[in-house]
């Protein structure tokens, strides 16, 4: 008799830090377990030396036991820079994590409580692992959580690097996106803005080590990015196979900070369409003064809103590297207008630092959704129609922005005062009520529900993003 096989176990490692990459290889995991008859094994990086982000912990709680998780032990960074840029923090924190990756993948292979992996999934910022892979004699396939634009990006900007004598702002011709999108020099994304910094350095070493991989599967869709998908099929022969397998948002179960929210009761309350949510990502922050600006300029539309608000500061980027020490943000009226909670009692709700998206995007109450641009927070209102003002604060945001304004064509986009950089209450007022009552927030709507359809036929049983998977793991457990 023939013994049945055990099902392969695929090794998948997303970044430490953001929660935005740590979500979608949950959801890939869990394809790969429920769809794919595979197991899986996170492998996690900590993020610091402290208890695991409560969000991070709470996903990871709810899983089936064929997903298996190991926690890697904390390496220390005390010899960098406090203030250290987290983009250049995480890629970091992956190569001190090397030699802990290394023992997993032997204790998997050689301990018979375990099965060996079959492939290694890694994140953008671990490209540094491709090589731990091919020391196993295992395919490194990259699981890129961000746009397929963004990836063509990455793969052009070692020529531009070759082209550019000074800064890309300066060069002759503007950088362009798939599609003859222009990028303008304020577009540019924060980690490459300045050519002769270390994260520039870093984000060039990122990129040319990506398509060491041998394949890299992309949370997006080919109706949604197919430009982006047709150029980097042009580019076939430079680059290792590219699968489109997204939309992959969360699903499943609630977790506690999501569970008998506040804001779900409010929201079922209001009429269809009426409420506008305003949320800036798992880690985008406010400076005081535009944080005051939203505020009033919420006020002044007299629009429904439902808005997470994060304690205000400078740095835009700064709560993603400690997001779990967002402390004092329960007291976040010092911050707001004087009298604004009164005053916009009933028609407005203001949460503080965690919303339950999913559940609130799906709701029929929503109408409008004010967001930074983050890949997951555009993928999940795609899913659910949702309409977008799009404000983009830092990384690669600005250039989505793009890309849903002048590409999809799915988003109204905020203008900032070309002086202060500021974007004000007037137009934050107008732009919120054009969304929510206006005709061009009807066109949105139209666009949105367009790409919805398709992203339900992508992921169905004989849909392009199904099947992109099933021949990935096809490739896993051929060994080809
Ligand atoms: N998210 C959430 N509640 C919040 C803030 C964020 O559930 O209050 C989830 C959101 O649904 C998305 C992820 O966190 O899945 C944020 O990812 P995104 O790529 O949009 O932005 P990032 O935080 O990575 O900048």
């Amino acid at each position: 008799t023939q013994e049945k096989q055990p099902p392969h176990n695929i090794a998948l490692l997303p970044p430490p830090g953001f929660i935005g990459h740590f979500i979608p290889f949950i959801e890939l995991a869990k394809k790969l377990v429920y769809r794919h008859s595979c197991t899986a094994t996170l492998i996690i990086i900590p993020d610091d030396g402290s208890p695991m982000n409560p969000q991070k912990a709470a996903f990871l709680r709810g899983l089936p036991p064929t997903i298996k998780t190991i926690l890697l032990p904390p390496v220390s960074t005390d010899d960098l820079a406090e203030n250290i840029n987290v983009e250049m923090l995480v890629p970091i924190r992956v190569i001190r994590s090397l030699p802990a990756l290394r023992e997993t993948l032997t204790f998997l292979r050689d301990d018979s409580s375990c099965s060996q992996a079959s492939a290694l999934v890694l994140d953008l910022f671990a490209p540094h692992a491709i090589d731990v892979a091919k020391e196993f004699n295992i395919p490194a396939y990259i699981f890129y959580v961000v746009a397929a634009n963004e990836l063509s990006f990455c793969i052009d900007l070692p020529k531009y690097d070759e082209l550019c004598t000074s800064e890309y702002n300066d060069m002759p011709e503007p950088i362009k996106l798939p599609g003859s999108l222009v990028l303008n020099p304020n577009d540019i994304p924060d980690a490459i803005k300045e050519r002769n910094s270390d994260l520039h350095k870093l984000g060039l070493d990122l990129c040319r080590r990506i398509l060491f991989a041998d394949g890299i599967m992309v949370n997006s869709f080919l109706e949604l990015e197919s430009e982006a998908f047709k150029d980097l099929e042009t580019r076939l022969h430079d680059i290792p196979p590219v699968y489109a397998v997204g939309p992959l948002i969360r699903t499943g179960a609630e977790t506690e900070s999501d569970r008998g929210s506040e804001c779900l009761n409010w929201l079922n309350e209001q009429p269809p369409n009426s409420v506008l949510f305003v949320s800036f990502g798992s880690g985008g922050t406010l400076s005081i003064e535009q944080f005051h600006q939203l505020a009033l300029g919420l006020e002044m539309s007299e629009q429904r809103f439902l808005w997470v608000v994060r304690r205000p500061q400078e740095n835009a980027a700064g709560a993603y590297l400690n997001i779990n020490n967002d402390k004092g943000s329960g007291s976040f009226d010092e911050f707001l207008p004087h009298g604004f909670l009164e005053r916009t009692k009933g028609r407005g709700l203001v949460v503080p630092s965690w919303a339950p998206q999913i559940q609130v995007l799906r709701h029929a109450s929503t109408g409008g959704f004010v967001t930074h641009c983050g890949w997951n927070s555009i993928l999940e209102s795609v899913v659910f129609g949702v309409p977008l003002i799009a404000w983009p604060l830092c990384f690669e945001h600005k250039m989505n922005a793009v890309f849903l304004t002048d590409g999809l064509k799915a988003a109204l986009r905020v203008k900032e005062n070309e002086e202060t950089g500021i974007v004000y209450r007037d137009h934050i007022a107008m732009i919120v009520k054009g969304l929510i009552q206006g005709e061009e927030g009807k066109q949105l709507r139209i666009v949105m529900s367009h790409f919805q359809n398709a992203a339900s036929n992508v992921l169905s049983q004989n849909g392009s993003s199904t099947k992109a998977l099933a021949q990935v793991v096809k490739k896993w457990i051929s060994g080809n």
